[in-house]
């Protein structure tokens, strides 16, 4: 039966297989770590880029104070791998989500949730209620990205308010993520911008404290702008989660400050002519939603999927003649484009050191958008 196991060289890895240098990613926890250990804001990484708890733990044993997950799912995957203190980033509606929750309140009160209204708060409340418990709640605002969250100022004092009479909530916090701001190319337009979105949330957080609610957390960031969250005084959490492996998306907007650790090891199958090769890697390997993986190594040549199980590599630039440097059975890494969309297509992570397998992770919440 095929089964990889630790120790194994790379060879024995049949493709599509998403590989992991832990070296570089290693490198990227560590660097995170440092900055915000230096900025005395803590870090609780975003989850739902690794959807592991393997990695989450060791994200935990770098220094993070916990976690963030976008779902109720993806919360019950973690702490099953034992990891506590999460906070669950996006909206919980409806009666299976709340039963749901309520069940991992029960054993796991660490649990925080968001909340951006008063009906989804009223439901909130009377699930844990009936359940005799309580919630700790943070009150999500929107700070430009237009997507989920109360209007900073009144609107969010007068929810609060609301929140503040219903029995069974406890509202420790706020939440106010600027994800339109993150692959900013200009970063002093990313800084300021974000600026923006902080003194927004800041100001709230300061006016519910003059209201009498204790205020504990004021979370955000991404790793775009983390690092200009954490130096706007006020913020006390910050919630990157894509340095751990990095993508070209983010690569093209920052730079060189993270590595691209992740790729997909593919195999060329086929070689319709000498100027393009065809990889057994597809749409089921990579997403596209930002735009084409990049072969590594391989500057001249451009990936481009060929349906849901094929991709080609040919010249990037159209005008170039001759033939590519590959043969069938030849082996090509690909740099996703956008690192959370293509992890949830895979199982399995291949974590390598000089060439060799040290560590095999399932993606144990792949698939857990619930
Ligand atoms: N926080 C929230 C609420 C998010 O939705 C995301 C990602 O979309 C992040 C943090 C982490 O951002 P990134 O993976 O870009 O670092
Ligand atoms: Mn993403």
């Amino acid at each position: 039966m095929y089964q990889p196991q630790v120790g194994d060289s790379l060879d024995v890895l049949d493709t599509p297989a998403m590989i992991v240098d832990l070296a570089l990613m290693e490198g990227n926890i560590a660097s995170l770590m440092k900055r915000f250990r230096a900025r005395n804001v803590q870090v609780r990484p975003h989850l739902k880029t690794v959807k592991s708890p393997d990695l989450a733990l060791r994200l935990l044993a770098a220094g993070a104070i916990g976690g963030c997950v976008a779902k109720v799912s993806e919360a019950e995957v973690m702490v099953e791998g034992g990891i506590e203190d999460l906070l669950i980033t996006t909206e919980i509606v409806g009666k299976p989500k709340l039963a749901r929750l309520v069940d991992l309140l029960q054993a796991h009160p660490l649990i925080k949730v968001v909340v951006d209204s008063v009906v989804g708060a009223r439901e909130l409340n009377a699930a844990v209620g009936a359940a005799g418990l309580e919630a700790n709640v943070l009150l999500d605002l929107n700070v430009g990205q237009n997507r989920c969250g109360a209007t900073p100022g009144a609107e969010a004092l007068d929810l609060a308010r609301q929140i503040g009479d219903m029995e069974h909530l406890q509202l420790i916090g706020v939440q106010g993520y600027e994800g339109h701001l993150q692959h900013i190319h200009d970063q002093q337009e990313r800084q300021q911008r974000c600026q923006q979105a902080m003194r927004a949330l800041t100001e709230t957080a300061e006016h519910l404290r003059t209201a009498g609610f204790p205020i504990q957390i004021v979370t955000t960031g991404g790793t775009g702008t983390a690092e200009f969250c954490a130096d706007f005084d006020g913020i006390t959490e910050v919630q990157p989660g894509s340095f751990v492996f990095m993508d070209t998306d983010y690569r093209n907007a920052l730079g060189p400050v993270y590595s691209n650790a992740l790729t997909i090891l593919s195999t060329v199958i086929s070689r319709p002519s000498p100027d393009c090769v065809i990889i057994d890697a597809g749409l089921k390997s990579l997403s596209t939603d930002s735009g084409m993986a990049e072969p590594k190594g391989l500057a001249q040549i451009a990936y481009q999927p060929k349906g849901d199980e094929h991709g080609a590599l040919s010249w990037r630039n159209e005008n170039a003649v001759g033939e590519l440097p590959l043969q069938i059975g030849d082996r090509v890494e690909l740099i996703p484009s956008h690192i959370d969309t293509t992890i949830n297509l895979h199982d399995t992570y291949y974590a390598y050191r000089d060439g060799r397998i040290e560590a095999i992770w399932p993606v144990a919440a792949r698939g857990k958008v619930q």
